[in-house]
């Protein structure tokens, strides 16, 4: 019987690829190709792999290589593509290669039985291409005839004249007109950044142009003539729109599934359940899926005829993982773009300034939609409150109550916005000055009045609300500061008779709550809605008309040289909220109202104009001045452990390791907050004004650093965001 050597990429920490023998276990098997998913004994345990070479040299003997235990032939190989992509994205964030490809296939694929995969195989009515390998056993063969059976194709099933029928649209104002045409009209790799005022109508440009290059592909598949016969047909195009948390914007799935009642549309992230994510997942590997909405972990899924790639919101720090392989998914977009040679499009009312340079440079080609879209909708009109002059009660000035109150009267909508949840962030002893300090963090235990508890909200620590002060028995403990448990509290004081929302990560942490919030608020059955930055993004409150921020100043002083470029962005966003449908009872424009000890700073003085171009070059000057971001290329090494000492001696033995002329090594210095859970954490800083001398640098630095013995536990970030 036929043998032979495959590599084949798993999900550990070491940075190789694992030498497998395969036996054809018929003389029929084909060998497992490349991209192959297959089953093989790894240590102890048996691991799901990709297979990534065929015929290598191997430096194992002969009897140290171990058999391949079954080959997963029901799926399709992933593709070249998918395979180029986890290559880069491996080889860039300097990770593994089977740490890339295997985290994202769903639990249900990586499982080690073949009964999930086959369930979700056959959900979708099809099992694709049929193994002729010989089952092993009978209970496998009495599973593969059960799906046997079950292979019906539902493309071919359904009778629908015209999928690309679409649901009812508006007309496009010329300057979506033209957005549309351009996204619709690139011809091989384009990257397209889609600036649209908030309100402009950017969704409305997804659909058109997903609606366009749909029906070119589905016309040229129809000119190419018929698949073979027995094969399903496959999505002619498939459509990859990212989104920064699905369930903030609910609304976009709805209105793309509206727009294409008769086409695959299919939901990735991490909030679905296992048997879902995986029929989905496979949907869009198999080609059946037409339109994929997801998260950032979408970007790595395999869409094997993938045509258009759309990243919404494009400047929300979500698109970046912040754990294991810490990658950015608009990154890697724009790289599969490339790759594939397909326009992306990076919609945001406020692009990061990475964006926004790469189109200043012409390198990405700019869209623009200056005016909201809907009749009679502007921009909202923005105002400061100085909080010197009038000074806050229960959080909010006078001058803030008493425009809530015109719109409790008009029957419309405010949104008051704070980004700070629980009820106050310290508790305080007025009488000996003990403070609610974490014992495991550098941080203060954060008051959660409803829930009667203290909450690190660092290391997840739990504690009651002590009766008395812990050090001198005082029992008139204050909580100090207000987050929006405490500003909830107080308007039901002030405006007894409305109906008052509250939206956080705590008020929501059942699933399915956060849906049914937003619905609540879109149904008209909520006057004062009080959240989070998860009341911010995206959404779309027809009866909207007032925003108030609550206490927006600490992020201006900031050690984080991106605060501003995100305070500036989270305020856009959260003001474009208001007025967006129209105009209010009274004929006003919506109104946003931001209270504030600055109201002079360049940065609110920005807001009120609208003037992201203003400011976002201002902030590009500085960065370019100060060598930062995106002038500069940078690389974060963390360490921690059980004292701070092992931390630093590990950074200060890897800055020392290796020298390069054009490479700028830092010292290393503790984090700014040093100590979370218990464990003492230090970075070293590592910058390059040129991309491929960085990355060069890396990848013999880290060859270096993975020999080192050290008891500091470590990670590499490839452009860091927290720095
Ligand atoms: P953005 O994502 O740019 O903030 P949306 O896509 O949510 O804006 O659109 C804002 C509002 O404008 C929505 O209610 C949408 O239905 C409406 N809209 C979009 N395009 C048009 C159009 N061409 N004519 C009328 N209304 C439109
Ligand atoms: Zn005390
Ligand atoms: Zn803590």
């Amino acid at each position: 019987m036929e043998q032979r050597l495959l590599q084949v990429a798993l999900d550990t920490p070491l940075h190789t690829v694992f030498d497998y023998r395969w036996k054809a276990s018929s003389p029929d098997e084909p060998l497992p190709a490349i991209g192959q998913l297959v089953v093989v004994p790894f240590g102890r345990r048996e691991a799901v792999g990709v297979v990534v070479g065929q015929d290598a040299q191997t430096d194992l003997q002969a009897d140290k290589i171990k058999d391949v235990i079954a080959v997963r032939h029901q799926l399709p190989p992933m593709s070249a593509h998918w395979l180029a992509l986890c290559g880069f994205a491996a080889d860039y964030y300097q990770r593994p290669l089977g740490e890339v490809m295997l985290p994202g296939l769903p639990k249900n694929l990586r499982a080690l039985t073949t009964v999930a995969l086959d369930k979700a195989l056959k959900a979708l009515g099809r099992l694709a291409p049929a193994t002729k390998a010989k089952p092993r056993s009978r209970k496998k063969a009495a599973v593969a005839a059960t799906v046997e059976e079950a292979i019906v194709d539902p493309v071919m099933a359904d009778p629908s004249p015209d999928p690309l029928q679409l649901g009812a649209a508006p007309p496009l104002n010329p300057s979506q007109q033209q957005a549309v045409d351009a996204i619709a009209g690139a011809e091989g790799f384009a990257p397209l950044l889609l600036y649209g005022v908030t309100g402009s109508g950017k969704t409305e440009v997804y659909l058109q142009a997903a609606a366009a290059i749909l029906r070119r592909a589905a016309e040229q598949a129809s000119s190419s003539g018929s698949p073979e016969p027995g094969q399903s047909t496959p999505a002619p195009a498939q459509i990859l729109v990212l989104v920064p948390e699905i369930n903030l914007t609910p609304q976009l799935e709805g209105n793309i599934r509206a727009r294409f009642p008769h086409l695959n549309v299919v939901a990735l992230h991490s909030g679905l359940a296992e048997g879902e994510r995986a029929r989905n997942w496979l949907a869009a590997h198999l080609g059946q899926a037409h339109i994929v909405l997801g998260t950032r972990l979408a970007i790595l899924s395999s869409l094997p005829s993938l045509k258009l790639i759309v990243i919404d919101e494009e400047h929300d720090p979500s698109y970046k993982q912040q754990e294991g392989l810490r990658y950015s998914a608009r990154d890697l977009a724009v790289w599969r773009a490339h790759q594939l040679g397909i326009p992306v499009v990076l919609g945001s009312a406020t692009p990061s300034l990475e964006t926004w340079q790469h189109a200043q440079a012409g390198r990405y080609r700019r869209l623009e939609l200056r005016q909201r879209a809907a009749l009679q909708a502007v921009l909202p009109s923005v105002k400061v409150i100085d909080m010197e002059r009038d000074k806050p009660v229960d959080g909010l000035t006078s001058t803030l109550i008493a425009a809530v109150r015109k719109r409790l009267e008009q029957g419309e909508q405010s949104l008051l916005f704070l980004n700070r949840r629980g009820y106050a962030p310290v508790l305080a002893c007025d009488a000996c000055g003990w403070i609610s300090n974490c014992m495991r963090c550098d941080a203060f235990m954060v008051v959660h009045r409803p829930e009667r508890r203290l909450r690190c909200h660092h290391c997840s620590l739990e504690l009651h609300i002590p009766r008395a002060c812990p050090t001198c028995g005082n029992v008139d403990l204050q909580p100090l500061g207000r987050g929006t448990q405490r500003v909830e509290e107080g308007l039901h004081g002030i405006f007894p008779e409305a109906r008052i929302l509250r939206i956080d990560a705590d008020s929501t942490r059942l699933k399915g709550s956060a849906q049914s919030a937003f619905d609540s608020v879109h149904r008209g059955e909520v006057d004062i809605l009080i959240g989070t930055q998860m009341v911010a993004k995206g959404h779309d409150f027809k009866k909207l008309t007032l925003v108030g921020v609550l206490n927006p100043d600490t992020a201006l002083f900031s050690h984080d040289y991106r605060a501003s470029e995100r305070l500036f962005a989270q305020l856009m966003q959260v003001a474009g909220r208001a007025g967006r449908a129209g105009l209010s009872a009274d004929g006003s424009s919506g109104e946003v109202l931001i209270q504030t000890r600055y109201p002079h700073h360049p940065l609110y003085q920005a807001v009120i104009r609208h003037d992201y171009d203003g400011f976002a070059g201002e902030l590009l000057d500085e960065r370019r001045q100060a060598h930062f971001p995106p002038f500069m290329y940078q690389a974060l090494l963390r360490a921690e452990g059980r004292e701070l000492e092992i931390a630093m001696g590990f950074l200060k033995d890897a800055a020392s390791l290796l020298d390069a002329p054009a490479i700028t090594i830092n010292e290393p210095i503790p984090m700014t907050m040093m100590r979370v859970a218990n464990v003492e954490r230090a970075q070293l800083l590592i910058e390059c004004p040129s991309r491929p001398t960085l990355q060069a640098f890396l990848k013999e630095w880290l060859a270096l650093l993975r020999q080192m013995k050290t008891r500091a536990r470590w990670s590499l970030e490839v452009d860091p965001v927290d720095i």
